[in-house]
């Protein structure tokens, strides 16, 4: 999909070479100016001694922005009430264009930035009000709705059946309907262990185990989805094992641990070749720890037990469970403000 985008900025580099080959012979007839620059930066003087500033000039069929003093403005500029995207040589970008990891769409003619909605062939893509296109599970007017990672709006029969944000803990519960919906993929770790994850979640912790790996940090899937039956059945073992009053303490009940969603990962180290997956151990490894925390709400995860935080979450600090929520910019907000999932949740309400 990205290859439509790679294919339409050729396009338009064409389109643009053919506008600017009829744009120089317009110019010629006209002023002829020149481009002169210092250490400051660049401006266009013409032969007599004047120069651009404070405008928008068409040079050679390429619009550029002037400032007050006459030079070349480069980056974003606001102008009549729209933004604007000046490339580096000071050209107006037009079309689709990746600013610092956003793709953003400035018009094909004037070169506005777009917000809303855009369509183009059968895509339906949406542009929030800073202008980056959509991914992931976004809040437009009153409605939830799914972009793939391309900025598609995904249809409707793609759309999750499930609420990525869903809350559950010890006071919130599974909804019953839940179990029936999630879909869960199987994946296998290096010791020949197998887990079930919700699918994008997989997806992405997958992508998160390279991009660790690729730094020399190895982490493994270690504890996974539980379904309500399990945990039951984990319950009602313990409680003949160890008393009621041990497994109220220590066991999840059925129906409330974040396990039965699919998309928690509780994850363990491999460190000097050797699993770790003691909680004391884990928790001693802080430096590990921070560099894979860093990393999580890029992939659409959020660290979910976090330390000074287990009067909200009900939890002791647990740097190995993660959550996935589908949405890499709203789980870098959440871990960026170090909040837990349930003050987001209460915020919502
Ligand atoms: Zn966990």
């Amino acid at each position: 999909m990205k290859k439509t985008k790679k294919l339409m900025i050729s396009l338009l580099t064409v389109g643009v070479l053919a506008t600017s080959a009829a744009g120089s012979a317009l110019a010629a007839e006209k002023e002829e100016g020149q481009w002169k620059h210092n250490k400051t930066g660049w401006w266009y003087s013409y032969s007599d001694g004047s120069y651009a500033k404070s405008q928008w000039r068409q040079i050679n069929g390429k619009w550029y922005f002037f400032n007050a003093k006459g030079y070349m403005v480069t980056g974003w500029k606001k102008s009549g009430g729209k933004w604007y995207y000046l490339s580096h040589s000071g050209a107006m970008a037009t079309g689709w264009r990746k600013i610092n990891n956003k793709w953003y769409y400035l018009d094909k003619k004037s070169g506005a930035m777009t917000t809303g909605w855009l369509e183009q062939g059968s895509y339906q893509y949406y542009f929030l009000d800073d202008g980056s296109m959509a991914t992931g599970h976004v809040e437009v007017g009153d409605a939830w709705l799914d972009f793939d990672e391309d900025g598609h709006l995904m249809k409707h029969d793609e759309q999750a059946a499930y609420d990525y944000l869903v809350l559950v803990n010890k006071t919130h519960k599974l909804p019953d309907d839940w179990e029936s919906k999630v879909v869960l993929k199987e994946a296998t770790n290096r010791y020949g262990e197998t887990y079930k994850v919700e699918e994008k979640a997989l997806e992405q912790f997958l992508k998160l185990q390279k991009e660790c790996a690729d730094e020399g940090i190895y982490i493994e899937l270690d504890s996974t989805t539980r379904s309500v039956a399990e945990q039951q059945k984990l319950w009602d073992d313990w409680t003949i094992e160890k008393g009621e009053e041990y497994v109220k303490k220590y066991v999840a009940v059925p129906g409330y641990s974040e396990h039965h969603t699919g998309l928690a990962i509780d994850i363990c180290l491999v460190v000097d070749g050797k699993r770790v997956d003691d909680n004391d151990d884990m928790i001693a490894q802080r430096e590990i720890f921070a560099k894979i925390h860093e990393k999580l709400a890029k992939y659409g995860f959020i660290l979910r037990f976090l330390e000074g935080k287990e009067a909200e979450t009900g939890y002791a600090y647990e740097p190995w469970h993660f959550r996935y929520i589908n949405d890499p910019v709203l789980a870098q907000e959440i871990m960026d403000k170090g909040i837990s999932f349930e003050e987001y949740k209460g915020a919502l309400e």
